[in-house]
């Protein structure tokens, strides 16, 4: 499986000098599965570049895109994502339930018409809504993804996707905290990671930071490192870098995260996501 990172940004696109490193669109990376196919998860600012590179390969289109909650910074490229004006495309969507109204709303709103000059009905691609991975799992040509609730106001879904004994999770606004504010329990979320060969988690924060931003949905990234500690993942990606975040303040936190995993003796490899990169599984 290859993971690559096509916005690594939270809550709004930050575009500019000081985001060159890591990237200021918004959530999107795209997982080339073993068999060949593509699947997306989110539709932030980053599909957007994506669509242009599938487009580019003049071949016709069958992805999935997992979306993991309907927030802006989650959908709001969809209607730049050019696959779906062709008409020779396939896009099965999936995720948390609300998905389908959220894709839908970036186009026409019926609260409020004016938003976008397209309406979603006059889209060319065939888009389907599965609506399997809210029953339990989702199979794709041998690659199985399980789902778990985030702590996040309004919810959303993290996933965990394992192809040939090789596990990638992705986590992403999602507050770790010990009082399991409404729902999952750390060791819940430990679970559900354990022995994850990477685990790509919301750490937005630092630790100094989250008392003023309790209740908002996003994790420290101390936080995120105690559950790939806890759950004896092999590499951690920091991931929703904070939109005030310049590019060397990224690295700081990383630097901080490698040194909790170096103090731990842990093993565990830290990296900070930038958009454009690839990993492989
Ligand atoms: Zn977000
Ligand atoms: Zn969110």
């Amino acid at each position: 499986m290859k993971v690559k990172f096509w916005g690594t940004r939270g809550s709004i696109a930050v575009p500019g000098k000081n985001t060159t490193l890591y990237g200021g669109n918004t959530t999107c990376v795209e997982l080339t599965l073993g068999c060949g196919r593509t699947v997306i998860i989110d539709a932030g600012t980053g599909i957007r570049a994506l669509g242009e590179k599938l487009t580019a390969t003049g071949k016709e289109l069958d992805v999935h895109l997992l979306i993991t909650h309907i927030h802006w910074d989650h959908i709001l490229g969809f209607p730049f994502f050019s696959p779906i004006y062709q008409k020779a495309n396939r896009l099965s969507i999936d995720g948390y339930p609300t998905c389908m109204k959220g894709l839908r709303y970036t186009f026409d709103n019926k609260m409020g018409d004016g938003f976008f000059p397209i309406t979603f009905d006059a889209l060319k691609a065939q888009v389907t809504f599965l609506n399997r991975i809210n029953k339990g799992i989702l199979e794709i040509d041998g690659t199985t993804i399980d789902s778990i609730p985030l702590h996040h106001p309004q919810g959303g879904f993290g996933y965990r996707f394992h192809e040939g004994g090789k596990v990638l999770v992705f986590i992403t606004d999602n507050e770790l905290r010990k009082d399991s504010w409404e729902g999952r329990s750390p060791d819940d979320y430990v679970r559900f990671c354990q022995g994850a060969d990477i685990l790509i988690h919301d750490s937005q924060y630092t630790p100094q930071e989250i008392p003023e931003r309790r209740d908002w949905g996003h994790s420290d990234y101390e936080s995120a490192f105690n559950l790939a500690y806890r759950a004896g993942v092999n590499r951690l990606i920091l991931f929703h870098h904070d939109p005030s975040r310049t590019d060397p303040e990224v690295t700081a936190i990383k630097v901080l995260c490698e040194d909790l995993a170096n103090k731990k003796n842990s093993g565990i490899r830290i990296e900070a996501a930038r958009e454009n990169s690839e990993l492989e599984l």
